[in-house]
């Protein structure tokens, strides 16, 4: 059975740390790992930003409320749910993507978490595992799935060594340019060609 593992965050839906840093104009918080190499030390920064502006969870879910999936991605998701499973691995947490996956008819998201006090305020984050996408990947081939993977950064070259496919999907240049052993599109139509592809390939 199929079974396509996609990212979230420039896949289906704006980059939810870009679109925080415009709506709430603090541009601190466009930083990315591009900037700050280390995870931990890029979301220990991060928090200290949304602390110093008093920034709860509340304000930034009615930001992340005002968000809209990208263009073509929910029928894109629908086309996909019909070809066999679907599972969401992305590195953002429940708490900043529950307005999204809404808008997205709630397809199964597996990601991190965060610990709010009673206050809303962000006191924590807990990562459910180190290279999750990678490791949920290699699980699901255990279980015999077929699986194919697309995303569009660098904390996706992981999960798509890990799968049987990986596709690149809307992602820069320099990395289409640095795995090129992936093919690389930014149209979902050619993301659904290139999945029907795969999928009629293992089929037959
Ligand atoms: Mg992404």
């Amino acid at each position: 059975m199929l079974l396509t593992c996609l990212d979230l965050e420039g896949v289906l839906i704006p980059e939810i740390w870009i679109a925080l840093a415009e709506k709430t104009a603090i541009p601190e918080l466009r930083l990315t790992t591009r900037d700050i190499k280390d995870y931990h030390e890029l979301m220990r920064k991060r928090l200290q930003i949304l602390d110093r502006h008093s920034l709860r969870i509340q304000d930034i879910q009615s930001v992340i409320n005002t968000l809209e999936p990208m263009d073509g991605a929910l029928s894109f998701l629908q086309w996909l749910r019909e070809q066999g499973q679907v599972i969401i691995l992305s590195d953002t947490f429940t708490e900043f993507a529950m307005p999204m996956m809404r808008k997205l008819g709630m397809p199964t998201l597996f990601c991190h978490s965060l610990e709010i006090d009673k206050e809303g305020r962000i006191a924590n984050y807990h990562l459910r595992m180190e290279n999750h996408k990678a490791e949920s990947v290699l699980r699901f081939r255990q279980l015999n799935f077929y699986t194919i993977a697309a995303g569009d950064s660098y904390n996706d070259i992981a999960m798509l060594q890990s799968a049987h496919e990986g596709i690149l999907f809307k992602a820069p240049q320099a990395i289409q340019a640095e795995f090129p052993q992936f093919p690389a599109v930014s149209q979902y139509l050619d993301l659904q060609e290139e999945i029907a592809k795969r999928a009629a390939r293992y089929k037959s």
